[in-house]
């Protein structure tokens, strides 16, 4: 059984980098038919930038590389920016943390006004280190988790949250954070999601699942919305530290292949979910 007629393929969490495959994997994401991706920015250079220009320029570079990608490839491709929180450890370390704090504060707000330009359509990655940190950086990336959610509130846009792997309880505390700033949990996602819990323990947070082959047989039975993802680095330096941009098309075919039964459930990540989170319509003339 070939994919849906009109069913779009969407990877919902990349990166690409200028100094990487950048274009090309693309390509080889649009050969394997994929339709769409979710394009985060990243630090395309080897120390966190220090200053808001820094920022500046690295989110126009993703904006290169998502324009570049349509054009060559025919990919649509979305926008996700946001300082990287882990970035706040290194910037501590050389601007002190002060200085440190206010830089991502300052880069949170640009991203925020990038959505309202509409040149991107979320912010992220926003949340904390996916490792412990010591008292006061702790705290210091919690303050700028809860400023990133209250940037993404005002607007109107999804959060894609980067944190340590969550269970029930972790689903539990990021709601909750949610709720202190009247975030709508149902813009919030949690990338990178591993453990496919039972809807009722994610209390509205949107998982996006990492599209390892088991994980992929667990979560289509679950209701939506949910997302797949690759989290593809475009890291020369560091191949196969997470699934090639290639996967999800691949998978998504596989599907179509050996369980036909449930191709159908392909619409919660690739279309339904892009509609209720981000509110984009992507299957063209809609669900057939
Ligand atoms: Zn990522």
């Amino acid at each position: 059984m070939p994919i849906p007629e009109g069913l779009p393929v969407v990877d919902h969490h990349c990166h690409l980098s200028p100094s990487g495959e950048g274009v090309e994997a693309a390509r080889r994401f649009r050969a394997a038919g994929g339709t769409h991706l979710f394009l985060a920015t990243q630090n395309y250079t080897r120390e966190p930038v220090r200053d808001l220009a820094g920022y500046a320029e690295q989110y126009a570079t993703t904006e290169r590389l998502a324009r570049r990608v349509t054009v060559e490839t025919g990919v649509t491709v979305f926008v996700v920016i946001a300082p990287y929180p882990v970035d706040l450890i290194g910037q501590a370390d050389a601007l002190g943390l002060p200085a440190a704090i206010d830089l991502q504060r300052a880069a949170l707000e640009l991203a925020g006004r990038w959505v309202e330009e509409d040149r991107a359509v979320a912010l992220g990655e926003v949340g904390r280190p996916h490792f412990p940190v010591a008292g006061e950086l702790a705290e210091a990336a919690e303050d700028l988790f809860r400023y990133a959610l209250e940037v993404a509130r005002d607007a109107g846009c999804p959060a894609v949250v980067h944190s340590e792997d969550l269970d029930a309880s972790g689903y539990a505390r990021l709601a909750e954070l949610a709720a202190q700033v009247s975030f709508p949990p149902g813009k919030l996602v949690k990338h990178y999601a591993r453990a496919v819990l039972p809807t009722a323990q994610r209390v509205g947070v949107v998982p996006s699942f990492v599209a390892r082959r088991e994980v992929l047989r667990a979560c289509l039975a679950e209701e939506g919305p949910w997302f797949l993802e690759t989290d593809f680095l475009d890291d020369p330096a560091r191949p196969g530290a997470v699934l090639d941009l290639a996967t999800v098309p691949r998978r998504a075919a596989a599907i179509a292949e050996a369980h036909p039964e449930d191709v159908e459930r392909l619409w919660i990540p690739f279309d339904e979910a892009v509609r209720s989170v981000y509110g984009l319509e992507l299957a063209a003339g809609g669900r057939t």
